[in-house]
């Protein structure tokens, strides 16, 4: 594939080098700062109780609300390549070391490295964008001197960026933000390529908060940044080492959970490092949840239920990013899409696009399959459950499992059969049958895979946010939460132009002088809503 004929790397390139940035940046309002926040006593707004309690192998239950709702959705059902259930002996007792003699990692079985290693490889295929980074970086090293603690799925995608990092200087330690997220022959591969990386599929909640820990503490290594998901390294870092953070340069979140918690410490006043919002970068929200969804929602269902869509009548709750790509696939294969919606410019988004806006009542007897995605709670309610069709399906592509109330059909009238991993036919007395699927949790993550190139996005994004708060001169950056610099999320997206062969079109000086704008972008404001 040859290299993109795309814009310079920002970051890493001249223009990082420009100490004016900053002031570019405010002029363009790049930049959204939430607050101002002075720095105060590192304390946690909420979940203070339980992080008293540090954790025991007994002390489990004390943790399990602790840790967020990304580390215990299940992420794959084709997490984990080879069957190692056999073996039950926990990794942390096992002495292991990789082929060069190291014993810095704790892994489910290194001997499963060259499988994982294939993992990686098909992998790079489709994230050729972290490879071109790679390469245009490397050079440059813009990351060296960067020692990276990171708590994200350890999946053959992740790895890509893990290794993107070390390619541009970085050292790296790493744990799963996911209990059962990990690819374990993935994670061999990482400990055998010379990555500090403590994780596997199925870790207890005790091992979860071990491995963290093991990645944070560790004999003469301090980490200088941090990349999370879910926001569970960075609340152990401020409960158990607060001191790290006098080295930390940045934190780049990923999910909306640990950016939802870094927001609410910036705004107590307890941010004491820049962080960096990668979730809501356009290149994160508009692929991750539009893109991904249109891909996978199809993919989860037939794997769960080998359904037919042509002809079936499906009701959509929440017509934004998520809801939009679901539709769009879903209409693609002649199904009959209804929208709920609460909001009227979404309403009617979902007009012009050609779908009937309905109230969830006035189809639920006639439906045969419900999809949530409103990231809103108690939206199917155990009314519309007792009033489905016999046979209907029902699922959410929302983040968390609240969205369809499945405590409510845990009644002793009701009677669950498991049909098929992640497949449950509840049972009403009269014999009805409504098939839930993945108990109300996310049904792409849970059912299906989501697609390699989405996930280069975002790791680009991460990569970009980390080089930048790294490379940042002082100042730069206050104690707050940002977004990424719109004209990064701009490269991120021209890095990816190539794998289609896709030529963008260059400004006229001429065009650029009348529409206001440097050539090289950013593009558009900071507003602009694509
Ligand atoms: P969004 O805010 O763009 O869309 C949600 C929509 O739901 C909004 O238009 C809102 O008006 C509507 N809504 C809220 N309550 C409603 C109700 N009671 N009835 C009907 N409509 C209602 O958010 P999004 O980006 O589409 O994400 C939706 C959810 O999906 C979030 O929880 C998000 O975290 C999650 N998500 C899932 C995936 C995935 O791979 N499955 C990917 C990204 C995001």
């Amino acid at each position: 594939m040859s290299m993109p004929d795309a814009m310079p790397l920002p970051g890493v390139g001249e223009e990082l080098k420009q100490a004016k940035e900053i002031e570019d940046a405010e002029k363009y309002s790049f930049m959204a700062t939430v607050t101002k926040a002075p720095k105060k006593q590192i304390q946690f707004a909420d979940d203070m109780q339980e992080f008293t309690k540090f954790p025991t192998k007994t002390g489990r239950r004390s943790l399990s609300r602790s840790i967020s709702q990304s580390s215990t959705d299940s992420y794959s059902s084709a997490a984990s390549y080879t069957d190692s259930s056999d073996d039950e002996v926990s990794p942390r007792e096992k002495q292991q070391t990789n082929s060069k003699g190291s014993s810095n990692f704790c892994v489910k079985n290194i001997k499963q490295a060259e499988f994982g290693r294939r993992e990686i490889e098909i992998a790079e295929q489709d994230m050729s964008a972290l490879i071109s980074l790679r390469k245009r970086a490397q050079g440059e090293k813009p990351l060296a001197g960067a020692k990276i603690v990171g708590c994200t799925h350890i999946t053959a995608q992740t790895a890509v960026l893990i290794e993107t990092l070390c390619a541009l200087g970085a050292q790296c330690r790493w744990s799963a933000c996911n209990i059962y997220s990990t690819q374990n022959e993935v994670a061999a591969a990482l400990a055998e390529a010379g990555v500090a990386v403590f994780a596997w599929k199925g870790e207890s909640e005790d091992d979860f908060w071990w491995c963290i820990d093991r990645c944070v503490s560790t004999d003469g290594w301090q980490p200088n940044m941090i990349l999370d998901d879910g926001g569970d390294l960075t609340h152990w870092v401020y409960k158990k080492y607060p001191n790290v953070f006098k080295k930390i340069r940045g934190i780049v979140e990923e999910s909306v959970t640990g950016v939802h918690r870094l927001y609410q410490l910036s705004k107590a006043g307890k941010l004491c490092v820049p962080a960096m919002n990668v979730n809501d970068s356009v290149t994160k929200q508009k692929f991750d949840n539009l893109y991904c969804c249109r891909e996978s929602i199809l993919d989860g269902l037939k794997r769960t239920t080998d359904v037919m869509f042509g002809g079936k009548q499906v009701v959509v709750c929440g017509y934004g990013e998520v809801g939009k790509g679901c539709c769009a696939a879903l209409k693609a294969l002649g199904a009959i899409v209804y929208i709920t919606e609460i909001d009227p410019i979404c309403a009617l988004q979902a007009c012009m696009d050609g779908f009937r806006v309905v109230k969830l009542n006035e189809v639920i007897r006639q439906v045969d399959v419900v999809i949530t995605c409103t990231g809103n709670k108690n939206v199917v309610t155990r009314e519309h459950l007792d009033r489905m069709k016999n046979s209907c399906i029902v699922c959410n592509m929302g983040h968390s499992n609240t969205e369809i109330d499945v405590t409510s059909l845990r009644t002793p009238e009701l009677t669950w059969e498991r049909v098929r991993s992640q497949v449950d036919h509840v049972i009403w007395p009269d014999g009805k049958r409504v098939v839930l699927l993945a108990e109300g949790r996310l049904l792409n993550l849970s059912c299906s895979t989501v697609p390699t190139f989405v996930l280069s996005i975002t790791a680009t994004t991460q990569a970009l946010a980390l080089i930048e708060l790294y490379n940042a001169p002082e100042g730069r950056y206050k104690q707050d939460v940002y977004l990424l610099p719109k004209k990064m999320d701009e490269y991120v997206a021209s890095l990816h132009l190539p794998s289609f062969d896709a030529h963008l079109t260059e400004l006229t000086d001429d065009q650029a002088k009348y529409l206001g704008l440097n050539k090289n972008g950013p593009f558009k404001p900071n507003y602009y809503r694509y």
